[in-house]
């Protein structure tokens, strides 16, 4: 049976708590050899490493969100280059910028709130990709209507840090600009959906070897069971658009994109 793995979950969050064996186990039934557990704020990284210590496929990210950044502490960095020194961490993340949920979008809010947002989440973006580059770590970036500045952040860093733009959900054009960075993609269930083309197209132009799968549970089940939570099993049925698209076998798959993973996480085994 072909092996994959998914690159993104957040098995911590409490859509797991009742059932997480059991999640696992269909995942490893399902050929998903290894999950790697992202978090969102230091207790969700350490929670991460918990699973990462109770369960042997799954890996640990530390980090901070985006979209959390007002409630980070001014400086990331100490609580963070603790948490990366356990050898099951195995990349900075998630982090990046995200502007599609602004203040000034809600009722009251105001364009001067959105700036001292996009400050903070710039400010903690780059003290996660400082102590990626210090430990010799990559980073895992999210990133929402911020294409531009997240790549000019990231280039700052060119050759020190590369980056999973995960939950890739641009254009071919925009992939291959992440790449000529030496940055990779990886595709989520989105690539499923039947308004998913530009994503495939995306996917068509990627090279096997520049990208990886991932789910993003408990978040965009893939077709057949969008609208429902997501699990890491379900990245085979990522797996299978992702060959089709590519015109290349699983097994072909198996080998590009795990080969991948362990050249983007070094420390994972
Ligand atoms: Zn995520």
């Amino acid at each position: 049976m072909p092996i994959f793995y998914d690159t993104h979950a957040h098995l911590d969050y409490p859509d797991f708590a009742a059932e997480l064996p059991q999640v696992i186990e269909r995942a490893q039934f399902a050929g998903i050899a290894r999950i790697i557990s992202i978090g969102t704020d230091l207790e969700s990284s350490a929670r991460a490493i918990q699973l990462s210590q109770q369960f042997e496929c799954v890996y640990a990210v530390v980090g901070w969100h985006p979209n959390e950044a007002l409630a980070a502490p001014d400086d990331l960095r100490p609580a963070l280059r603790e948490l990366a020194k356990n050898s099951k961490v195995v990349a900075i993340g998630e982090t990046g910028l995200d502007y599609f949920r602004l203040p000034s979008h809600k009722e009251g809010g105001t364009l001067e709130q959105d700036e001292v947002f996009k400050r903070k989440q710039a400010q903690i973006f780059e003290q996660q990709l400082e102590v990626a580059a210090e430990c010799g770590l990559n980073c895992v970036v999210h990133q929402r209507s911020a294409f531009a500045d997240t790549l000019a952040m990231m280039r700052a860093f060119a050759g020190k840090v590369r980056g999973q733009f995960h939950c890739f959900a641009d254009d071919a054009r925009a992939a291959q600009q992440v790449l000529s960075m030496g940055s990779l993609v990886s595709f989520t269930g989105i690539l499923t959906f039947k308004n998913g083309q530009n994503i495939r197209e995306a996917l068509a132009a990627t090279p096997l070897g520049q990208f990886m799968l991932e789910t993003d549970c408990p978040f965009l089940a893939p077709v057949p069971y969008r609208g429902q939570r997501c699990e890491p099993a379900y990245v085979k049925e990522i797996a299978d658009v992702a060959a089709q698209v590519k015109g290349c076998t699983l097994e072909e798959l198996s080998a590009a994109t795990s080969r991948t993973a362990h050249d983007f996480f070094p420390k994972l085994k």
